[in-house]
């Protein structure tokens, strides 16, 4: 994902400030929120601030497919987020929110209690959306126990119970995923098939990429079924809206974002998908006092559920709340028109699609791999750069 984007929040004085103990509650640790945390904390306000977040650790999505294929590490992709409080005196609280009430400015957590706040931002991401009535197969997110999953799919494997996965899903995170997992099962007999709605992968990425991805596919002995609308998941074998059926003994759902459910509850404004609608400023459009980010957003100029707009979002965000609380007028973040996206592909190589252009080759995996560590270094403890 690209770096963040250059935004100078301003040199507030806690004095400035109008004056509650806690009252900034940011719920989910996700892209936006680390660089809230930051550069708040880095202005003195941490101790202001409470995350709440179901874990300590936030993974890259990024990176995530590097870890499948044992380039990565646990650690190379997970933001310590009870560190990154502590180093900013950020109060951290282990836990989800299960309901939220905007017009009281309250948020239930898990345990049935509830937490006040006079600014709330929602940076919870989004979740699986699989087809209705099916309930099997590994679902990549939540990612941040996808780790988990996983190594259910390595016993098995080892075992030899599972020879067919079916990676369902055709954007970049399958795409991705299905060169991941072929890498990390190479030589153990396993069959690997990518399937989706579209007729090839990657419908919404240039000519160039989609070209170079099938490709690479062949190359590496991935299979692929397009225009394979699922419909059913049963007894070893996945069915299509067509009547196709293809064997699968395990299939990995990448298929795209659904809202949490408990946001439906919650009287903040929100669109067909269930996701907040905010204003230019991240803003929701019903409760001032509630921004949120991220997949979780949804924008007046939308764009696709990706970790890039989340990242971009975040210094936006932490000049906006801090606006907010003192009365000022709000920045807009303006989304891009068009972005960069790099795909890791096997073997150490990568694509790098812009412009409707896309190249390939071991440079643009290090390239990837730069930009990537980079993003984490900057949340990992000890790293002092003002930016
Ligand atoms: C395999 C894969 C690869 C991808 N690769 C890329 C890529 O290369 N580039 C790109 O731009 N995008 C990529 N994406 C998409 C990207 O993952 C998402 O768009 C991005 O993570 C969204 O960031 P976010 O900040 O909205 O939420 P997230 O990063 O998902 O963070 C949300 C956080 O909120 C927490 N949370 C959830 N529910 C609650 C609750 N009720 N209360 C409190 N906290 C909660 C979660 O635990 C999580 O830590 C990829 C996705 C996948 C699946």
């Amino acid at each position: 994902m690209p770096q963040v984007a250059p935004c100078t929040v301003s040199a507030h004085r806690i004095s400035d400030m109008i004056e509650t103990e806690r009252d900034i509650m940011l719920l989910g640790g996700g892209h936006s929120h680390v660089e809230v945390i930051r550069r708040l904390g880095q202005l003195g306000l941490g101790s202001r601030i409470t995350l709440v977040s179901p874990g300590k650790h936030a993974p890259y999505s990024g990176m995530l497919p590097g870890y499948i294929a044992g380039i990565y590490g646990f650690e190379d992709f997970h933001i310590d987020l009870q560190a990154l409080c502590a180093r900013f005196g950020v109060t951290f609280q282990e836990t989800v929110a299960s309901h939220i009430d905007p017009d009281r400015r309250v948020v239930r957590l898990a345990d049935g209690s509830d937490l006040s706040y006079r600014q709330l931002s929602i940076d919870i991401g989004s979740t699986p959306s699989l087809p209705s009535g099916i309930t099997g197969g590994i679902s990549v997110k939540p990612i941040a126990s996808f780790t988990d999953r996983l190594s259910c799919l390595d016993r098995l494997i080892g075992d030899g119970n599972l020879l067919k996965l079916v990676v369902v899903g055709q954007g970049v995170a399958g795409v991705e995923v299905a060169f991941a997992l072929r890498q990390r099962f190479a030589g153990r007999g396993v069959q690997i098939t990518l399937v989706g709605r579209s007729t090839e992968p990657l419908r919404e990425r240039s000519f160039l990429a989609r070209r170079l991805v099938l490709r690479q596919m062949k190359r590496a002995g991935i299979a692929h079924q397009g225009s394979f609308d699922v419909v059913g998941f049963a007894n070893g074998e996945l069915v299509s809206r067509d009547g196709r059926r293809l064997g699968a003994d395990e299939v990995i759902w990448t298929t795209s974002s659904g809202s949490q459910g408990f946001l439906r509850d919650s009287g903040l404004l929100l669109d067909a998908g269930g996701f907040i609608r905010v204003g230019a400023s991240l803003r929701s459009l019903s409760h001032p006092d509630v921004f949120a980010a991220g997949d979780v957003a949804s924008l007046v100029d939308p764009r696709p559920k990706a970790g890039v707009f989340a990242v971009r979002q975040g210094p936006i965000l932490a000049e906006n709340i801090l606006r907010s609380l003192r009365g000022q007028p709000l920045l807009a973040y303006r989304p891009q028109r068009s972005w960069l996206v790099l795909i890791s592909l096997p073997e150490n190589q990568a694509i790098a699609d812009k412009w409707g252009l896309a190249v390939s080759g071991r440079w643009v995996a290090r390239w990837k791999d730069r930009i990537d560590r980079r993003f984490m270094q900057r949340y990992a403890s000890g790293d002092q750069s003002a930016r």
